[in-house]
């Protein structure tokens, strides 16, 4: 059978004048219907970019340089920019961490809302404003045949995500990419929010790509990581056993770096340096710079990513799995 969605391989670089730099350099995983997994990493890791290549949204001068995006089968890769947009809103919807990048500051929530539906179906009006008061219910917002009326200000941020999420809903999309979609909202409202998408993806069997920094975010939404770090996943496995028993050395820091992972009294622990610009990526293990166990075959080459020892997972670190 085969994968709601597979990634193989994927290569995506910036063509400057000075040459062309890799901002994602042969990643590869496979989503199945329903599931739901977690990219994370510090700002920079690749994530977003991971996010933006599957709905071929990057931008130039962007460009997906190699690889296969399969999705239900087929290659976004190589679609048509009509072909992607069809799939783009219909089937595979993106969540952004700024409500005010998807919402339209002009325009009432519903003309937003109906609009959107009727450019991607034959739909009446009358009906796309029945879908929508249906999806804004199904994120807890109250009295949505009024709210349909109001523009984007007169909500609050945690109500403005809501309703990103139920534009994200309106066409019942197999997938959900959701880029630190609470990064920008109260820790309360975060949780709320972080519940709401669990819980729709749950009800809808709608597999899920959370791409955030926040690793005690994602512990408690997916049910597999993929650890990013400059361009590359560097550890992959099912989210208990990476966060109860971290193995690269990168996801330990981050682990650390958790506020709640902290000895009572002790300073909050912060990986020391910070993550390669894409111009000045290190060569051997890009970490190596960062790491306290780095030895000489760090510095000299790049640690593939495989099964290492007995860890169910994948690693890209050269001593783990060592004997
Ligand atoms: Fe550290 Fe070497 Fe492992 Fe890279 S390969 S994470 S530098 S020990
Ligand atoms: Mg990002």
């Amino acid at each position: 059978m085969s994968h709601l969605l597979e990634i193989n391989d994927l290569e995506v670089r910036f063509a400057l004048r000075s040459g062309d730099l890799t901002a994602i350099n042969r990643i590869g995983f496979t989503l199945e219907k329903g599931e739901r997994m977690g990219l994370v990493g510090e700002s920079g890791a690749g994530k977003s970019v991971t996010g933006f290549s599957i709905l071929n949204l990057i931008s130039k001068p962007g460009y997906i340089a190699g690889g296969r995006i399969l999705f239900r089968g087929r290659d976004l890769a190589v679609l048509t920019t009509e072909e992607m947009r069809s799939v783009r809103g219909n089937r595979i919807s993106m969540i952004f961490q700024d409500p005010m990048m998807t919402l339209n500051p002009v325009m009432t929530i519903g003309d937003q809302m109906t609009e959107g539906l009727m450019a991607h179906r034959k739909i009446s009006r009358s009906s796309a404003e029945d879908l929508a008061v249906e999806k804004l219910k199904a994120v807890h917002i109250p009295s949505p045949e009024t709210r349909l009326r109001q523009y984007p200000h007169e909500f609050s941020g945690g109500m403005r995500q809501r309703i990103v999420i139920a534009i994200a809903l309106l066409t019942d999309p197999d997938l959900i990419i959701a880029d630190e979609p609470t990064t920008a909202l109260d820790v309360t409202i975060q949780a709320e929010i972080m519940d709401l998408l669990l819980d729709l993806c749950t009800q809808k069997e709608m597999a899920m790509i959370l791409i955030t920094h926040d690793l005690g975010v994602v512990s408690q939404v997916t049910e597999k990581i993929g650890v990013m770090y400059a361009g590359r996943i560097v550890e992959m496995g099912s989210t208990d056993n990476i966060v109860s028993n971290p193995q690269h050395p990168y996801t330990k820091g981050l682990i650390r770096a958790l506020p709640g992972s902290r000895e009572p009294g002790s300073m909050l622990y912060q990986i020391p340096g910070s993550m390669p610009s894409l111009s000045a990526i290190p060569e051997g293990c890009a970490f190596h710079p960062r790491c306290d166990l780095a030895r000489d075959v760090c510095r000299a080459e790049v640690p593939p990513l495989m099964q290492r020892g007995l860890f169910q997972r994948l690693v890209a670190c050269h001593l783990v799995g060592a004997v």
